[in-house]
């Protein structure tokens, strides 16, 4: 079967593309997913409160990639969510991201945008400062995770109608003969193709590695970031998340001067657990329609190892193992237990103000997994936003832990996002181009418009 361009994996930077495809006019068009459609989705962990290991990850892989799951928070900014703003012009980036957020609402996303309110955002940007407290104010276009799906139902019902969709089919290898790409499946099925987009999400970003560098692919090193969710009452977050529905903030906290930043905010959201080949980390979820008394986000500390460690992945993998010796899953602790250097137990949780949200966390102490360093870091973050939004550094804040954010290994690419092959084009998370919905669909609106380019389209 030979197509004009086939594209592996239908996440955000896979379905994108296909979009603009079709839009200028491409139609022969292949995508191929390892995961199921999106009615197939279902994680079994609610039901029966732990991960069954499925292969592939029901909340990883199938339509809509890593994002179907997802919060579904639309980052309208240049200054977050991946790295395009190193490789392409801010003006640039910026169509693609208005063109991006015009194709999620022409599919049923909200209305609504927070973190507009020029005044507001000034007066809380004069908060943070007076304490030390970096404030990146993004507007977000909040879908929650059940509208997202509904979003992702209507984007498959277009794109079915004019690709060749196909399901539970993982691409293991690649072949090249002359502008002929092939791609072969694990079931032992060939699909050919002129153009070829490998957008396989922050999972495929090995087997990524695993194709390119025999061609002769170079790839960037890339930090880790390490750290804990936080959970307290929404209403200690309200004035905030009202305004700006997800706060960004970075601070140098002061002992290591390691960078800390606030990550996926989740308003009356819950905290969940995910599953990483066996390991266990924790994430967060907010939804447009049920709300949790709480709000969960993470606080993440960034490391770049230098010569002759060159293993960030498997550090914060390892990290994460720890915790999960402990208690078999992930740990949760009161703030107040860490510092006074006690496991939290069932029954203080019980007698917290904070009823967590995230039932299959074990109470313990995260001071057995943490480093040292990574525990100063997170509390003196927590004492500074303390400051501005008071209530956050409570004894009873919940820790959960650990959270561990990997930045996928960044192929040398060009600003069009082909390899040094012609004709192979990497988008998304995968290609650490992104680190989430938007700059992942942007990434795959690049590549599919500089194939239109090589087509005369
Ligand atoms: C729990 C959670 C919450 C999140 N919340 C947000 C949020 O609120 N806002 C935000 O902006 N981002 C969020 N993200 C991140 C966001 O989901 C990702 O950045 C985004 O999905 C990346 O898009 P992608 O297309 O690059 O990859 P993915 O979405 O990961 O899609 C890749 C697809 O490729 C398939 N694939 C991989 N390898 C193969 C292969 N060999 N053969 C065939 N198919 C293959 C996978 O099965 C997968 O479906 C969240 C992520 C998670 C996990």
């Amino acid at each position: 079967m030979e197509y004009q361009v086939a594209i592996v994996g239908a996440g955000p930077a896979g379905t994108f593309a296909a979009l603009e495809l079709l839009k200028r006019g491409i139609k022969d068009i292949l995508i191929i997913e390892k995961g199921p459609p999106l009615e197939e989705r279902q994680c079994p962990m609610k039901e029966k409160l732990e991960c069954q290991m499925c292969k592939p990850c029901r909340i990883l892989s199938g339509w809509g990639g890593a994002g179907a799951f997802s919060d579904g928070k639309l980052t309208l900014s240049p200054r977050v969510g991946g790295f395009l703003g190193e490789i392409i012009r801010e003006d640039t980036l910026q169509t693609l991201i208005r063109e991006v957020d015009e194709g999620f609402l022409s599919f049923g996303a909200p209305e609504i945008v927070y973190g507009t309110n020029a005044e507001a955002l000034e007066e809380l940007d004069n908060r943070c400062v007076r304490v030390g407290l970096r404030f990146i104010p993004v507007p977000i276009r909040p879908m929650g995770t059940d509208r997202c799906r509904k979003v992702l139902r209507n984007l498959y019902q277009h794109i079915k109608a004019r690709a060749n969709v196909i399901f539970n089919q993982e691409v293991v290898s690649l072949s090249f003969q002359g502008e002929t790409k092939e791609l072969t499946t694990k079931e032992g099925k060939s699909y050919r193709s002129r153009y070829l987009l490998l957008a396989p999400g922050r999972e495929g970003n090995l087997w990524l590695k695993e194709q390119l560098s025999p061609l002769g692919v170079d790839f960037h090193t890339n930090p880790v970031d390490v750290g804990i969710r936080v959970e307290v009452p929404a209403q200690v977050m309200e004035e905030v998340t009202s305004l700006t529905y997800e706060l960004k903030v970075i601070y140098n906290a002061p002992s290591f001067d390691d960078q800390v930043r606030t990550f996926c905010m989740c308003p009356h959201g819950e905290v969940v657990m995910e599953n990483r080949g066996g390991t266990f980390t924790v994430n967060g979820h907010s939804y447009m329609d049920s709300h949790s008394p709480n709000t969960n986000f993470a606080l993440l500390v960034k490391t770049t190892f230098t010569h002759p460690f060159q293993s960030p992945v498997a550090y914060g993998e390892y990290l994460a193992r720890l915790a999960n010796l402990l208690t078999g899953t992930v740990i949760v602790q009161r703030l107040g237990d860490l510092k006074r250097g006690r496991r939290s137990t069932q029954e203080r949780i019980d007698r917290g103000l904070v009823k967590p949200t995230l039932t299959q966390a074990v109470p313990g102490d995260l001071s057995f997994a943490l480093p040292y360093r990574y525990l100063v870091d997170v509390t003196e973050m927590l004492e500074a936003m303390d400051m501005v939004m008071p209530g956050v550094n409570s004894r009873h804040a919940l820790l959960y832990g650990i959270e561990v954010k990997f930045y996928s290994l960044r192929p040398m690419i060009t600003w069009e996002m082909e390899t040094p092959i012609p004709g192979l084009f990497v988008a998304g998370d995968g290609a650490g181009v992104s680190r989430g919905l938007v700059q992942a669909a942007a990434s795959g609106i690049l590549a599919a418009q500089a194939i239109t380019r090589r087509q005369g389209l």
